[in-house]
């Protein structure tokens, strides 16, 4: 099975409950943790009823909406979105009301069996306004307390048996107006401890200059909370000690995470994030996979003519692995374009031919348009993106998200691995529908993505030893990255983020071309980095090794554990575990993104802004 660690990364919660006005601590709160999301905003106070406001877009829109009416309350719960079911609206901001309008939830998370509860919820006859998995869940917490006669709180306890998924949810009920009820799963929660106040959130930064009195809760634990009062349960209803910590941290410390940049928290949250990618797809331990919306275009890819994909910058990277997967897999023809010259070229593209288009934030202006010409001339379109209602995904016939969670940090590290493994799911997919793999490598697979998020846990722990390597070469004036097969677009990637984060001149080759006139520039001076884990072509890598050993080229080598050979001829050399090589990919670039951050860091380089670049690039 999966593991999941610690890190989660959608969306912000905040509540507060004492004797303020709640209302304008929550909306600070909301904007301290807009980084986290910032699809919606929303918050519901009780005051003479429960009434809740929402607001499609910045924390900013909600307030300015909320001007001038009357906000006065004790209690009040609040979110800023990161949308993974229903686009970003206002319809679909959170809170998410039950059917007589007395409850108000926020949640964080996914509830990943929510369609089989609508279901049943229709069923019994149930009106949903959104189109949320959290809307979901408060009908169901409704539809247990009138069925069972039972308290808010114990309805949520049962409901929560047959939850699956992640969350952290807060509840408040207009008849119950001095409490609220939060419980968490997964997603991280803090409660800070006032005096005759407590406030909840989803990191500690709306609760610092209020308290440094903090309680983290723990997965599976309830929190009954009022204004004096903390009660804290696990889920056989027996109430805990809270543990009361002392927060010695800065504001923009705890936004990061503890991380010193969004980058490397970002690159440290890939154990989450591609676990995240995977989940509710990828079923291991049956050995089944689901694709949602995509897997009814399977059929389509099976037949296709050939398959396009279309992307920029890292996502075209991402394009380029996908080739080799999908047609190693499927035996189906992959050409993969830069998006700006597809679109401008007058590509011969039709009836027959589908077009996957993979972009972090969905609306790349170049891959918008070469995707909407391609519409217009009768391709199928599908969109691998990870801004849930972006431009692309709302062109797109259909699409996956890669539910990497908002990355901030603008060289690409969590949303590439996030793609590579999205894009695996659909050669797998397209392949088992095909018959173009046996059900024993079609399970191995499945197994080996699986197993992909703790190896990326193991390789993380190398960050001192990568730190060392960076200091060794950060002063280098070029770098060569080199690769064969599936490590080829990796090397292309290593080099693309040591440009981007440190401005050093840096290209990326396929091993063998280097032959072909990059080896003219390899002196004692060049830092060469080989992707050369153990694959098909790790023999022949090994003769490019010392091609350019022979002419002082000082070689890193990212190298597969227990390789005993390149170990003898590098310089320096980074060991990563064991993996097939057709996921290989998403684990050896994760050694690059970190050997980039810390040469950029060492340089003094702005790593989560830098120059020139800008995080969604909506111009031509
Ligand atoms: N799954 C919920 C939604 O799409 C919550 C997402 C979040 O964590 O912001 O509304």
């Amino acid at each position: 099975m999966l593991v999941q660690n610690k890190f989660e990364s959608m969306c912000g919660i905040v509540a507060y409950i004492g004797s303020r006005e709640a209302y304008p601590v929550v909306l600070k709160g909301l904007k301290r943790l807009e980084y986290r999301g910032y699809d919606s905003a929303g918050i519901a106070i009780i005051n003479k009823g429960l009434k809740a406001y929402k607001k499609q877009g910045k924390v900013a829109n909600l307030e300015d909406e909320l001007v001038g009416k009357e906000m006065h309350s004790h209690i009040c719960i609040g979110h800023t979105r990161w949308a993974t079911h229903g686009e970003p609206s206002d319809r679909n901001a959170h809170p998410h009301l039950s059917g007589d309008s007395k409850l108000a939830i926020v949640h964080n998370g996914i509830i990943e069996n929510y369609a089989q509860l609508k279901h049943e919820l229709k069923n019994q006859g149930h009106i949903f306004k959104s189109d949320t998995d959290t809307e979901v869940l408060v009908h169901f917490i409704e539809e247990i307390r009138n069925s069972n006669f039972c308290s808010v709180e114990e309805a949520l306890r049962i409901a929560l048996k047959r939850v699956v998924g992640a969350y952290v949810i807060l509840l408040i009920d207009q008849d119950n107006p001095d409490t609220i009820i939060a419980a968490r799963k997964g997603s991280p929660l803090v409660i800070g401890i006032g005096k005759g106040e407590h406030f909840l959130a989803s990191d500690a930064s709306p609760i610092i200059e209020y308290t440094k009195e903090v309680v983290y809760v723990n997965d599976y634990e309830l929190v009954i909370l009022r204004a004096d009062e903390l009660i804290l349960k696990n889920s056989s209803n027996e109430i805990q000690t809270p543990y009361i910590q002392k927060l010695d941290m800065e504001l923009a410390t705890i936004e990061k995470g503890g991380f010193d940049h969004f980058m490397l928290k970002e690159v440290f949250e890939q154990p989450q994030t591609i676990f995240d990618s995977l989940r509710g797809r990828l079923d291991a331990s049956k050995g089944t996979l689901n694709m949602g919306g995509l897997s009814e275009y399977a059929g389509v890819l099976k037949d296709a003519k050939r398959i396009i994909i279309v992307a920029c910058g890292t996502s075209w990277h991402a394009g380029l692995v996908a080739e080799y997967m999908i047609e190693e897999l499927c035996r189906i023809p992959v050409e993969v374009e830069y998006a700006s010259e597809f679109r401008y070229r007058n590509p011969v593209v039709g009836p027959g031919d589908v077009i996957i288009a993979v972009s972090q934030s969905g609306e790349t202006a170049d891959t918008l348009v070469a995707i909407e010409s391609a519409k217009e001339k009768g391709a199928i379109i599908l969109g691998i993106c990870n801004v849930v209602g972006s431009s692309i995904a709302r062109l797109s016939h259909a699409g996956a998200y890669t539910h990497a969670g908002p990355e901030i940090g603008v060289a690409s590290t969590k949303a590439f691995t996030a793609q590579l493994a999205v894009l695996c799911l659909v050669g797998l997919m397209v392949a088992k529908e095909k018959g173009t793999i046996t059900a024993q490598r079609f399970q191995h697979l499945l197994d080996e993505l699986d197993a992909i998020p703790d190896k990326v846990t193991s390789i993380l722990a190398l960050n001192e030893h990568i730190k060392i390597i960076a200091r060794k070469y950060k002063d280098a004036r070029d770098f060569l990255f080199l690769g064969r097969g599936y490590n080829f677009p990796i090397a292309l990637e290593g080099a693309l983020k040591l440009k981007e984060i440190s401005y050093i001149h840096a290209e990326g080759y396929p091993a063998a071309e280097m032959k072909h006139g990059p080896i003219a520039l390899v002196d004692e001076n060049l830092p060469v980095v080989f992707v050369a884990t153990k694959d098909t072509y790790y023999e022949k890598v090994v003769s490019n090794i010392q091609e350019i050993k022979a002419r002082k080229g000082k070689i890193i080598a990212v190298v597969t554990e227990g390789d005993q050979v390149i170990p003898g001829m590098a310089d320096d050399v980074i060991f990563i575990p064991e993996a097939d090589e057709l996921v290989a990919p998403i684990i050896s670039v994760i050694p690059l993104q970190l050997l980039s951050y810390h040469i950029g860091v060492l340089k003094g380089c702005d790593v989560d802004k830098p120059r020139n670049l800008a995080k969604s690039v909506t111009v031509e």
